[in-house]
């Protein structure tokens, strides 16, 4: 049996996490919950997995989640405090770290401090402070164990072998939903153009991450530090039909990959039961079906969030960290139809060009880093609207 603290419950990491937990009732527990702001959803949580702590935003919904709960009552909590409190908690072994953006970092490192193994779909962790993470992680003898279904092909591709051998890491893109449309065209995209995704069901911020390949370059980053392979040996291949999650070449010439359904079930599964494997739910994949898989190279001109991706990783320590707040700004500023979908890329690469690259030692300066370029990305927004 493992006891799982959930942060990020009732997202759609977190939401596909619990389905896995209540197929598996004999192998996973669940001891803490957490949420931002849907309080609904989170009640109903409680009610069918009964977690002795739960956490949400402010204190404002803790009082009305108190309210609302008619059965179970767990510890309500809020706030840093609260997701600190969920990601440490005594009785737990295992952390679900499935919350969006770069609020999940202070929990993921509190989760590693506490010595609990981490299962990490909060992909922004590593890339504002992979550094920092990766010592932590060697630092207290845990097992950080990739969900994003990418880096979870990787690893199951590397089984049994060593880093030294690798020669490439190969990452699979749908594309997303703008692969064939003419860069002139992508002026006009709509926010709903943007949220619908081909291949995946996923939260808006990383949907929109998805249209622009910046979901991409995070997800390069995050593979440099989990496998320490340097950015020059990671490739990205345009694969539209989402069935080779990903590919690691060695130096021997041969290619190892990971295939299957596009279901986020299957790399959740597998970070929660490794070295083991529990059924999920996935469909089988038949591969008569599909009349051919194919692969390209990414247009880096049309796509230029996955080059700043890429250049952010020679600029300095800082650099990821800054260039990561300014997508999380603009993201948010395009969600709310302030800025336009081409405006994206501008704001981020805007940001990074202001920012000098500064050391990170600790989690806080990481905190720094992402702070200023929050309030830098706000400057270049308004500074498109003057
Ligand atoms: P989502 O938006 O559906 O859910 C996010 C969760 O985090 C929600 O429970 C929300 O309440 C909580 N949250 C958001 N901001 C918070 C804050 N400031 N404080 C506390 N809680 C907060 O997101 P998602 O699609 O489930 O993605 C979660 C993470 O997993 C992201 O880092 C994403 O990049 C990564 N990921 C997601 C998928 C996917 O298929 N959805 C795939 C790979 C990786
Ligand atoms: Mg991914």
């Amino acid at each position: 049996m493992k006891n799982l603290s959930i942060l990020g419950s009732t997202g759609s990491i977190g939401v596909s996490t619990l389905e896995l937990v209540a197929t598996h009732p004999d192998k996973f527990r669940v001891t803490a919950l957490t949420a931002g702001v849907n309080l609904e959803l989170l009640a109903r949580q409680i009610e069918s997995f009964r977690p002795r702590l739960v956490s949400v935003l402010n204190e404002e919904l803790a009082r009305k989640l108190s309210r609302m709960l008619t059965g179970h009552k767990p510890e309500i909590m809020y706030g840093v405090p609260g997701l600190i409190a969920a990601a440490t908690a005594v009785d737990c072994q295992m952390v679900v770290a499935a919350i969006v953006g770069a609020a999940g970092l202070v929990p993921t490192a509190a989760a590693i401090k506490a010595g609990k193994d981490v299962a990490l779909a909060n992909k922004e962790t590593l890339v504002c402070a992979g550094a920092i993470i990766m010592d932590l992680v060697r630092e207290h003898g845990v097992a950080l164990y990739p969900v994003d279904s990418e880096h979870s092909a990787v690893f199951q591709s590397m089984e049994g072998h060593r880093s030294e051998d690798i020669e490439k890491i190969i990452l699979t893109a749908s594309g997303g939903p703008f692969l064939n449309w003419p860069a002139q065209k992508l002026a006009m995209v709509t926010i709903a153009d943007a949220l619908n995704h081909p291949n995946w069901s996923m939260g808006k911020k990383i949907t929109i991450d998805s249209a622009t390949m910046m979901n991409k370059g995070l997800e390069v980053i995050e593979a440099r530090w989990l496998f320490d392979v340097p950015g020059e040996k990671i490739d990205v291949n345009i694969h539209p039909q989402s069935i080779i999650h990903s590919m690691v070449e060695y130096i021997d010439g041969c290619v190892i990959a990971q295939l299957g359904t596009p279901d986020m079930k299957a790399p959740i599964a597998y970070a929660l039961s490794y070295p083991r494997r529990v059924s999920t739910g996935v469909k089988p994949l038949d591969l008569t079906l599909f009349s051919g898989l194919t692969f390209f190279k990414p247009d880096l001109e049309k796509f230029r969030c996955l080059q700043l991706a890429y250049d952010a990783l020679t600029c300095g320590p800082s650099m990821p960290a800054v260039m990561n707040a300014a997508n999380e700004v603009a993201v948010a500023a395009f969600l709310e139809g302030r800025i336009g979908f081409t405006a994206i890329p501008t704001v981020i690469e805007e940001t990074m060009s202001a920012h000098g690259g500064v050391p990170l030692v600790t989690i806080e300066d990481v905190l720094r880093a992402d702070r200023w370029g929050r309030t830098r990305a706000a400057e270049a927004i308004a500074a498109l609207h003057s």
